[in-house]
């Protein structure tokens, strides 16, 4: 029986330290949070993230702008956060309406205060191995969940499955650059099963339920599960075949309450990161 790995209780434990360290300032971090048109999921998501950082003794902007706004209308709502010196952080809720351009709207965002990582110059840094300011928060959630379970990459065989700019492609660079062999698989992939079967650790951020099975991994593996998809009812289901793999594996995330978690917690740890970056000449007096 495998390690079941507790998203929750290790986003708590970092986000009480990120609370902790908040205190210690005479300043609070500002997370300023973009959201475009009125999606439920999307608000839900926003309303999330300004109660946790208010819950950390954060600043929180949350800027409701509507579906009908033009794309020039948006970036200048932007430039507006980008030379504001109180905001430190800065996210523009996705997907955008489709008349917006996503690609114009991230590049338009500062990359000092680019606190999800997805400006091309945040990611291509990243890429090359040099110092970034932050890292995207969900491979961020997956580094610190396998670092706080003990969990080395280093010379380990990582596949991952889903190469989505949000999660499997940063990811992929991220373990390179903590020295795993990896290998990035897709729609396209050939033989996936025998690939993962290779795999030390797997990581799976497709979003189809139970994609993952039993004889799809390797005895002893680690396994990461990143998909979330909700039924009719609102029950969530990850990519993984939970039950019949959990047997034969060493260590597994769950869905509900693996990998999810971590995500929110990166974002707070990046705001006041980018907050500390930005505030350094300051502290240093
Ligand atoms: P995405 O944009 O939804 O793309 C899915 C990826 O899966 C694509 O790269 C696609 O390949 C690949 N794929 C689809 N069918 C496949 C197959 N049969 N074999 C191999 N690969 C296949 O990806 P995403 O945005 O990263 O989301 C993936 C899942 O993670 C979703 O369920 C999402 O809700 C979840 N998610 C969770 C969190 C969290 O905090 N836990 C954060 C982000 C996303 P192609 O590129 O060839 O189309």
């Amino acid at each position: 029986m495998a390690v079941i790995i507790d998203g929750k209780a290790v986003s708590k434990k970092i986000l009480e330290q990120v609370k902790k360290e908040t205190e210690g300032f005479g300043k609070k971090p500002c997370l300023a949070v973009i959201i475009v048109g009125g999606d439920p999921a999307s608000k839900i998501y926003v309303n999330n993230k300004r109660k946790t950082a208010l819950e950390l003794g954060f600043e929180s902007i949350v800027k409701e702008l509507p579906e009908n706004i033009s794309e020039s209308g948006l970036i200048e709502e932007i430039e507006k956060l980008n030379n504001d010196g109180k905001v430190n952080a800065i996210l523009v809720q996705l997907p955008l309406p489709k008349h917006i351009n996503s690609e114009k709207i991230i590049e338009t965002i500062k990359p000092g205060k680019d606190v999800d990582c997805f400006h091309p110059s945040n990611v291509g840094k990243i890429a090359v191995n040099s110092e970034v300011f932050v890292y995207p928060c969900t491979p961020k959630g997956i580094l610190s969940l396998l670092e706080e379970y003990g969990i080395s990459v280093e010379g380990k065989n990582a596949v991952v499955i889903g190469r989505s700019n949000i999660v499997g492609r940063p990811l992929s660079m991220m373990l390179v650059n903590k020295n795993a062999t990896v290998t990035l698989c897709h729609s396209k992939t050939q033989n996936l099963k025998e690939i993962t079967k290779s795999a030390d650790i797997l990581i799976s951020a497709v979003g189809k339920p139970k994609f993952i099975k039993r004889e799809m991994v390797k005895d002893g593996a680690v396994v990461i599960d990143v998909g979330i998809t909700r039924d009719e009812q609102g029950k969530l289901s990850g990519d993984v075949d939970f039950e019949s793999v959990k047997d034969t594996v060493s260590f597994i995330t769950p869905v509900p309450g693996g990998v999810g978690p971590m995500t929110i917690c990166s974002l707070m740890q990046n705001t006041l990161e980018l907050f500390k970056q930005q505030n350094q000449r300051f502290w240093k007096k």
